[in-house]
């Protein structure tokens, strides 16, 4: 009987402010069961894509989906189809993707009112995401108040960083008064990742020091020191750091007040600016590698120039984070850019062999969705893609936690 079987699934739940996506693992096995996703909640041209995977069925639904209320009925709904329902007793836990923990949440933690009063509380420094993700723990909370519901953090793994890499170089009262600090995000990719490279190693992840550059639309870089964040790209925001698909990154401060004084633009104008029409996107009007890529293949030097800065931006973290660290095993290249574009990490690598950096042209040319090493057999520091998985290190957060507290 159903009722007898252990719970061992986890549904994870990463909610936008338009968009939920979601994976249903069991984790007995770390297996997939489901994944999915709703888009354009709140408009009348919503989508749910829905796989299970099964029985290999796809389904897609178009039409009006009006809150992330009913977009998680709508999932809920599809789960059911599939036999796999939210009611099912083999279901331990939901685990959330949350964006910003502050310094309060270093670990993932069990939802109580308390919690999502402190999730709120953070609003101010993560407007854009806690919002979103408060609004998709209560919607699933509603659906089964009796299942515990698990937060994983984007900033937990960052909250290691010691107070010389975290702080900025201002009033430390002001900084305190306004949370104003650097936190860092892609935490739950950054953890799996550096802990994957030490086992492609065969080492420990506490025996080795590792650079992540985590290279998606949204990019950051990690210097991790036996298994502990000691520095990371993005900071109070994920706005500093590397160029990204539609983030200046790192710029002088100065900018904005310039923005401002003389180009007239309003603070909202500069933040849009600078978060949503910067990085690639802003440079050569394409956020997308692949089609930078091509247009470069066609020799244009718009797209070739975003390119280079893109490159330029990403050795020099790759430097420092060398230095921060004194002593590097690894570099770690990850998520949509990061696994799929040789390209960018042989650039990025390139003339890097005083510091014991190379690629292998052929093993960087390999297309493989595995760990693996793209270094020569006699280099010093090793060079690899690991791809990340953040659902399942939320899934295993969360059934961890859950499990612990049988
Ligand atoms: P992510 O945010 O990790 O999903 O990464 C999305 C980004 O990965 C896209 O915007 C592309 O720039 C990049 N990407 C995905 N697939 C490829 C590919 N085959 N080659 C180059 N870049 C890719």
């Amino acid at each position: 009987m159903a009722a007898t079987r252990a719970a061992t699934r986890v549904l994870v739940l990463n909610s936008g402010s338009s968009s939920v996506k979601y994976q249903l693992l069991d984790m007995s096995d770390a297996t997939r069961l489901a994944v999915g996703l709703v888009e354009r909640i709140g408009e009348q041209t919503s989508r749910l894509k829905h796989t299970c995977l099964t029985t290999g069925d796809l389904r897609e639904h178009s039409g009006p989906i009006a809150d992330h209320d009913a977009a998680l009925k709508a999932v809920a709904e599809e789960l059911s189809r599939d036999g796999l329902g939210l009611d099912s007793p083999e279901l331990a836990a939901i685990g959330h993707r949350v964006v910003h923990g502050g310094l309060f949440f270093t670990e993932p933690t069990v939802i109580d009112d308390e919690v999502l009063n402190e999730i709120e509380r953070l609003i101010p420094v993560a407007p854009l995401h806690n919002p979103a993700n408060l609004t998709g723990i209560r919607t699933a909370q509603a659906l089964r108040p009796d299942l515990p519901q698990v937060a994983v953090f984007d900033t937990a793994f960052h909250t290691t960083m010691p107070e010389s890499a975290a702080r900025y170089a201002i009033d430390p009262k002001i900084a305190d008064r306004h949370r104003i600090r650097r936190y860092g995000f892609h935490g739950t990719s950054h953890a799996y990742v550096s802990r994957e490279t030490a086992r492609l190693l065969g080492k420990d992840p506490s025996e080795v020091n590792v650079i992540v550059l985590h290279l998606g639309n949204g990019a950051s870089a990690s210097a991790v020191e036996r298994g502990r964040c000691v520095d990371t790209s993005m900071g109070l925001t994920p706005l500093e750091g590397l160029v990204m698909g539609t983030r200046s990154g790192d710029l002088d401060p100065a900018v904005i007040f310039h923005l401002a004084r003389v180009g007239g633009m309003s603070m909202d104008e500069i933040d849009t600016l600078l978060n949503k029409r910067s990085g690639l996107f802003g440079l050569c009007g394409d956020n997308d590698m692949r089609e930078i890529r091509r247009r470069i293949d066609e020799g244009d030097e718009e797209a070739a120039l975003a390119f280079d800065i893109y490159i330029h931006r990403l050795k020099k973290y790759i430097g420092a984070y060398y230095a921060v660290l004194g002593e590097v095993d690894a570099i770690a290249f990850t998520a949509g850019v990061g696994e799929n574009a040789a390209p960018v990490r042989e650039a990025a690598i390139a003339g890097l062999a005083g510091l014991g950096l190379a690629v292998d042209p052929v093993r960087n040319a390999v297309r493989s969705g595995a760990p693996r090493l793209i270094s020569p057999g006699s280099a010093r520091v090793a060079v690899a893609v690991v791809p990340t998985d953040e659902e399942l290190e939320i899934a295993t957060q969360t059934y961890a936690l859950v499990g612990k507290n049988d």
